[in-house]
């Protein structure tokens, strides 16, 4: 059994979030890491799930290192764990992160590890998926962020990721149109090195997986980067603006959006998406 520590979005303060990062950067490495964290066949899952009253999952499934089925273990995507928390606590809406290395819910190879084998074969047997399904049926959850990290090494700042995505063409182009008007370069699908080589993002089995619609948007690192000093006084500034800016019109537009579903809906019934599914 996973251990849950659970809060309420509007209960979320800065001690709160400073606390979830001293527990969460005891985990972190960097890229030239050793590998002494070794993976593992199955791993004591921890997450924090927040509670919301929006009925949105915002997820940073890898806050911390994964395990891709590799020989090492992958570092984690630097604080995308306060994006969410800081997401959640503006819109009130429910997210889930991973506060200990996992098994990876988004790429899988499980084939290439040849000694030590995982337990699990696929998405659907990850933890961190089981818990958000949990998660998106026991609160009723009608649409999926998932937050992660991108090099800086890239033409655009994010990369809305739609790949298998249910709902995608609903909410993809609108999340690029926002988040360009804020300021923060976008585009959907791939983007290109600074040299000008196409990079397409393959990665999405969590969203893909997941029942409801879903995004995965992938955010560099001078939109994410978050000092200790300036920590101690609160998240600077821009850092605040980003997400509030962006994020949280989103966000309203998604409400909006869902009022207008909810007015010509006849089927509520969760297998709708599977309708969707098979028309993409
Ligand atoms: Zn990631």
């Amino acid at each position: 059994m996973a251990e849950i520590v659970q809060i309420n979005a509007c209960d979320i303060t800065c001690e709160f979030e400073m606390e979830i990062s001293k527990k969460i950067k005891e985990f972190w490495i960097g890229t030239s890491y050793p590998g002494t964290d070794k993976p593992q066949c199955s791993y004591e899952e921890s997450y924090l799930e927040i509670l919301g009253e929006v009925p949105i999952l915002i997820t940073a499934p890898h806050a911390v290192p994964h395990d891709r089925g590799e020989d090492k273990l992958k570092e984690q995507d630097d604080n995308t764990y306060l994006l969410v928390m800081e997401i959640c606590k503006n819109t009130n809406g429910n997210g889930l992160i991973a506060l200990k290395p996992l098994a990876d819910p988004n790429k899988l190879s499980t084939s290439l590890r040849k000694i030590n084998p995982p337990v699990w074969k696929g998405t659907k047997e990850v933890s961190f998926f089981l818990e958000a399904e949990r998660v998106v049926k026991s609160r009723n959850i009608e649409f999926l962020l998932d937050i992660h990290g991108m090099a800086d090494s890239y033409e655009d700042s994010a990369v809305v990721g739609t790949n298998g995505a249910k709902g995608k063409d609903l909410w993809a182009d609108k999340l690029k149109a926002h988040l360009r008007q804020n300021g923060v370069k976008t585009s959907i699908d791939f983007t290109r090195t600074l040299v000008g080589k196409r990079h397409d993002f393959s990665g999405g089995d969590f969203v893909r997986n997941i029942f409801i619609p879903g995004l995965q948007v992938e955010i560099e690192r001078t939109h994410r980067k978050c000092n200790d000093i300036q920590a101690s006084t609160g998240w600077p500034k821009s850092y605040l603006a980003f997400y509030k800016s962006c994020f949280r019109k989103e966000m309203d537009l998604y409400k909006l959006e869902v009022f207008k579903q909810e007015q010509s809906r006849t089927n509520t019934d969760s297998s709708k998406w599977d309708t969707n599914l098979s028309q993409i």
